[in-house]
């Protein structure tokens, strides 16, 4: 299923040959899928002669619910498992909002996404929550007052016995982007950075193109003890260097202007050759701290997300520079890729957290859909 997602759909012989089964048991599971709903199978012919005539793609009569919060904002949307959207809706979200604030807004984007239910009558068979500065290990989050036990409260008072997946933001975005890497190379894994309003970054893990995804904490890595104070609390973060909240005041614009602005910023406010050369020297720490990562794994395939992928040449280069004198060995062997990320598509990767968290779970339908049908059955059982 994880394939067919990855593939925007594909044809039985092409599951076969490429996640290491048999034809046989692939048109196995396949006819056991579709009973279930999860698969559905239409008539497109290949584009060779001789080729198979059907192609599987997943449902559309599955629906899935997502929540994306982000530092000024909480995506509310709910799309088909095969990912058309059907609904979402923006709230508005004061950036170091107090805990009452957020849980009031939270308390909104539930109750919009339930009235959507309602409205449609769709049963939605998980919901994904991507939250910036989530770690199930940490009691507070450092970036957006949310508390998870009421968030998952709220959703189950709504939505009972759906399962909610929820997680920090870069998860949400690295399983994204994953999806618009198609199929390609799926046996490699590598290092997913995103810089925005904070610097995150993850490990993909593509062993048998099962995507999971591990989080680093590559923003708060330390790059110079004396440097200026992080919010963190301790000084020369990586963060410190590189947030939105560090450039603003260089580019002598507001920083909630800058984050409007999206990760395109740099096409749009002007930059003096004085400031181009400050932010390089930044984006040169931006490539030690990656250049330091690295020598902790193996990959040396590297996604990068967010504004730095907006600078041109000359950013790249000074990355690249940081890279190479950071890693054992040099930049020489590192594959360097900028990723576009597309603003207004929220909630996508919020939705897409919910997919991988759904097919992860072996597509299950949800337990009210269960207990209906139990209930269901003992009915008429006992006329
Ligand atoms: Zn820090």
């Amino acid at each position: 299923m994880n394939y067919v997602w990855k593939k925007k759909g594909s044809f039985r012989t092409d599951i076969a040959d490429n996640v290491g089964l048999t034809e046989a048991s692939v048109s196995r599971i396949v006819s056991e899928l579709r009973s279930e709903g999860v698969l559905s199978e239409k008539r497109q012919p290949a584009e060779y002669p001789g080729g198979p005539s059907a192609i599987l793609t997943l449902s559309k009569n599955r629906y899935l619910g997502a929540l994306e919060v982000s530092s000024n904002r909480v995506h509310a949307g709910v799309a088909t498992l095969a990912g058309d959207r059907v609904f979402s809706e923006r709230f508005d979200l004061k950036d170091g909002a107090s805990a009452e604030a957020v849980s009031q807004v939270i308390g909104t984007a539930v109750a919009a996404l339930a009235d959507c239910a309602e409205r449609s009558r769709l049963q939605l068979h998980l919901v994904g929550v991507s939250v910036p500065g989530y770690d199930p290990r940490r009691a507070a989050n450092p970036i957006v007052m949310l508390n998870p036990s009421e968030t998952l409260e709220r959703l189950d008072a709504s939505f009972p016995g759906v399962p909610v997946e929820i997680a920090n933001s870069i998860v949400a975005r690295a399983i994204n982007q994953r999806l618009t890497l198609g199929t390609a190379g799926v046996s490699d894994d590598y290092l997913y950075v995103f810089a925005g309003h904070g610097v995150a970054a993850a490990l993909v893990s593509e062993f048998w193109g099962n995507g999971e995804v591990t989080t680093c904490e590559i923003g708060h890595m330390v790059m110079d003890p004396k440097g200026p104070q992080c919010r963190c609390g301790h000084f020369g973060c990586l963060e410190a260097y590189l947030s939105t909240s560090a450039i603003a005041p260089r580019l002598k614009i507001d920083e909630v202007e800058l984050l409007a602005l999206g990760d395109a910023w740099p096409q749009r406010v002007p930059i003096s050759e004085k400031t181009g050369a400050d932010l390089n020297a930044r984006l040169s720490r931006l490539g030690m701290a990656i250049g330091n990562a690295l020598n902790l794994v193996r990959t040396r395939r590297v996604f990068l997300g967010g504004w730095p992928a907006n600078l041109g040449e000359a950013g790249r280069a000074s990355i690249l520079a940081g890279i190479d004198s950071c890693l054992l060995g040099g930049a020489g062997s590192v594959v360097l890729n900028f990723v576009q990320s597309e603003l207004g598509s929220e909630p996508a990767a919020a939705l897409s957290l919910a997919t991988f968290g759904y097919l992860k779970r072996g597509a299950q339908p949800a337990q009210e859909e269960e207990n209906v049908l139990a209930q269901a059955g003992t009915e008429s059982m006992n006329p």
